[in-house]
């Protein structure tokens, strides 16, 4: 009868710690669903874009390259980032303040896919673009509303363009939502107000933590409904100080600060880069980039 008693007792702990452990391991999924952690660089290229996404594992894609003179930088940027292949780029649209560096990206980098919306130009840019896109042998994808991201490892859609036949090619910009677990960032290009009005009447969420502020924070973007929508924590302006476009708009900069949110800005921070663990965001620029980024 003791010996069964025994038994029993050292088969009951050893159900309780089965159920424990598999409380524990079912647990595990919700937090591994990001694989470690991602990093967004916005780097600081003047006036103009460009931002890399790098997730733990090494998957990269790249956001714009700023103008054609930036591509050289970008390369050594990317470079000094351990890149050696780029699971895509998106060409937000064909203003040379985005695709200007990408064509010699293109020729430095591996590239597996390249995003880009259906709008063209008749620059030397844009062509310098398109060669290099089709020597590469990089599928083109088409970015449009309902378009996901289709890079293992990383989960995002497009939100726009929502339409065609837009008069300013900023319009055609291909705008990012990004989801690192419960964090959101929105990618805008240069969207304007059209753009902005677009998404909003398309029904698609438009919440993201962290916001990437349209057209270099120009007063043609960032309406207060697409604000309200959007409801970010922080905001991210590309632009270079004492540019001719008066960027950033002081209409723009104080609907952000009205709304409490944080500002962070590539021609007073220089480079900014968010680490995202899937739970929180955390900002690193300055002096404080030297604890994150590899020498
Ligand atoms: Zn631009």
């Amino acid at each position: 009868m003791r010996k069964s008693k025994l038994l029993w007792v050292v088969l009951l702990v050893f159900i309780t710690l089965l159920a424990v452990s598999c409380t524990s391991s079912s647990l595990i999924p919700a937090s591994s669903t990001v694989n470690g952690t991602l990093q967004v660089h916005y780097i600081d290229v003047g006036q103009a874009d460009s931002i890399l996404l790098k997730a733990s594992d090494g998957t990269a894609v790249l956001i714009d390259a700023g103008n054609n003179p930036d591509g050289p930088d970008v390369v050594n940027y990317l470079k000094s980032q351990q890149v050696k292949e780029l699971a895509a780029v998106i060409a937000t649209h064909p203003h040379e303040d985005h695709i200007g560096g990408l064509d010699t990206i293109i020729k430095n980098f591996p590239v597996k896919a390249v995003y880009m919306p259906n709008a063209s130009s008749t620059t030397k840019t844009f062509e310098e673009f398109i060669s290099a896109v089709k020597a590469s042998g990089a599928k083109r994808i088409q970015a449009k509303a309902g378009v996901s991201l289709d890079v293992p490892g990383l989960t995002g859609r497009f939100l726009a363009p929502n339409g065609s036949g837009y008069e300013d090619l900023n319009n055609y910009s291909a705008v990012l939502r990004l989801t690192c677990g419960k964090i959101t960032f929105l990618f805008t290009g240069d969207a304007e107000d059209i753009s902005e009005k677009e998404m909003l009447s398309s029904g698609q969420d438009l919440k993201a933590n962290v916001l990437k502020v349209g057209h270099h924070g120009s007063d043609t973007s960032t309406t207060s409904s697409f604000l309200k929508a959007v409801s970010p924590q922080y905001a991210i302006i590309s632009v270079e100080s004492g540019n001719d476009y008066g960027h950033p708009a002081d209409s723009v900069l104080s609907s952000l600060s009205g709304a409490g949110i944080q500002v962070f800005r590539t021609d007073k921070n220089g480079t900014i880069v968010v680490t995202c663990d899937g739970e929180s965001v955390t900002f690193a620029v300055g002096e404080s980039l030297r604890n994150i980024l590899p020498t």
